[in-house]
């Protein structure tokens, strides 16, 4: 006997009937960017190793422990299933020279994978959306960014998403920060778990993300990076501030949101909510103005977000909101066997005009086949049957409420096709 072959732990079949929240999902998000001009972007799912080693940071949780790496078994090369998507956005950009002419909106969306713990809102393949402003320095393009995430959650009915917001400073600002962080947590050191200590003088800023509940008063009472900001940096997070009031956006200033990558500078935000448990964060970015730089490019600034789509999926869910589908305009029952070819040339007929139509395969009584119309979710059952075919007639049948009653049905003559069409709601 051959053994029971089942999905990787920790990544997901997506069926329907689910999977149709998914397809209404993806449908806003491209609405979306349409909206605010971003265009498509798509690479590949492998990346060589080194991609992400640099652009996010030896000492991050990913590149740490997360990674799903291997060597290539044909030439050796060390390669990557992505874990994020904007090193490799800003790979593409810099390999194809796309801003030559200056700045570019792009997004994007597709699987991840991490070696994580699976838990609800937390997956080894999980899926994101993103959006990525390359080329842009000022904090007009961290508002705009910021907003299209609100507009998303508006248009799929999402509530109970907050909006936190934290500043980063320029690398020498975090320089002095980091070192009155370093003796800080050195006069703490006792208080510390073995994480933190390992972290103390490679990554301290990242002390602060820690979730580790018997470190948060000793978090609490931390220096602030956002007292070593000088002035430009101020500056530019009044900026945001001040276009996100003017938008009518509500955020709090968290000076303890450091973000788990090291590329961010300036602003960082976060959409959090506390109906996922640990897995609060919905969607988290902010502007990484030296990762261009770092990847190999010539300098320039840019910002973006990332999102986690299961986690958006799980609070609609929640919420009863999640998209649904809608069932076919006509399922298409054959009842007598000599109808077969004009019933599939009509059908051919009825979708070219837009209508959607389910149908009948594999024969069966008029009774199992109206069966399947009504659970196929249908608006009409659309019947060829023997006295309809004598006649050159269908009988059109609606199954839903609301469309009259149950016995509401008549006979329509096959041609010309405009009549049933417009009996259907679809133009001529
Ligand atoms: P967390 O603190 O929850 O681990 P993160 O800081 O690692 O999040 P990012 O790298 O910023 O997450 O990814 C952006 C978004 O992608 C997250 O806010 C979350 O919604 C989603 N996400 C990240 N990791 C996972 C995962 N393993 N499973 C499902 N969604 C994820
Ligand atoms: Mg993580």
């Amino acid at each position: 006997m051959t053994t029971k072959l089942s999905a990787v732990k920790g990544m997901n079949d997506v069926l329907p009937p689910k999977s149709a929240a998914w397809e209404g999902f993806e449908d806003a998000v491209r609405a979306l960017m349409r909206a605010y001009g971003y265009r498509n972007v798509r690479t590949p799912i492998v990346e060589p190793t080194a991609l992400f080693v640099r652009g996010i940071g030896e000492v991050t949780d990913i590149v740490e422990k997360e990674m799903y790496s291997f060597t290539d078994a044909l030439n050796g090369e060390p390669l990557t299933l992505r874990p994020e998507n904007t090193a490799a956005v800003v790979r593409a950009a810099i390999e194809h020279n796309l801003l030559y002419d200056g700045g570019k909106r792009l997004w994007y969306t597709g699987p991840m994978f991490r070696h994580e713990r699976p838990q609800r809102g937390r997956y080894r393949q999980f899926h994101q959306v993103g959006a990525e402003a390359l080329g842009y320095a000022g904090p007009d393009v961290d508002a705009e960014l910021i907003l299209m995430a609100r507009r998303l959650w508006t248009m799929l009915g999402l509530r109970d998403v907050r909006l936190e917001l934290n500043c980063l400073g320029q690398p020498d600002e975090r320089a002095r920060h980091r070192d009155k962080l370093i003796a800080y947590f050195e006069q703490h050191a006792d208080a510390l778990d073995d994480d933190s200590r390992r972290r103390l003088h490679s990554n301290p800023l990242r002390i602060l993300d820690s979730k580790n509940p018997a470190l948060q008063p000793l978090l609490e009472g931390a220096p602030r990076l956002l007292d070593e900001l000088g002035d430009a940096s101020r500056a530019h997070f009044d900026g945001v501030q001040q276009l996100l009031r003017a938008a009518g956006q509500d955020f709090r200033v968290n000076p303890r949101l450091v973000r788990g990558l090291d590329y961010y500078n300036l602003t960082v935000f976060e959409w959090v909510t506390d109906r996922l448990g640990a897995q609060g964060t919905v969607c988290a970015g902010g502007r990484y103005d030296g990762l261009i730089e770092q990847i190999g490019g010539k300098p320039a600034p840019a910002c973006g977000w990332a999102l986690g789509v299961e986690r958006v999926l799980e609070l609609l869910e929640q919420d009863g909101a999640l998209p649904v589908a809608a069932g076919p305009d006509v399922y298409l029952v054959l009842a007598h066997e000599p109808a077969a070819a004009r019933a599939l040339e009509l059908a051919e007929e009825l979708r070219a005009a837009g209508c959607s139509v389910l149908q009948h395969v594999g024969g069966g009584s008029m009774k199992s086949q109206m069966k399947k119309a009504d659970a196929s979710g249908a608006r009409h059952a659309l019947i060829f049957g023997a006295d309809e075919w004598t006649a050159g007639e269908v009988t059109l049948k609606a199954l839903r409420e609301g469309q009259g009653s149950e016995a509401q049905q008549r006979r329509i003559a096959l041609q010309p096709v405009g009549a049933l069409l417009r009996e259907l709601g679809f133009d001529a």
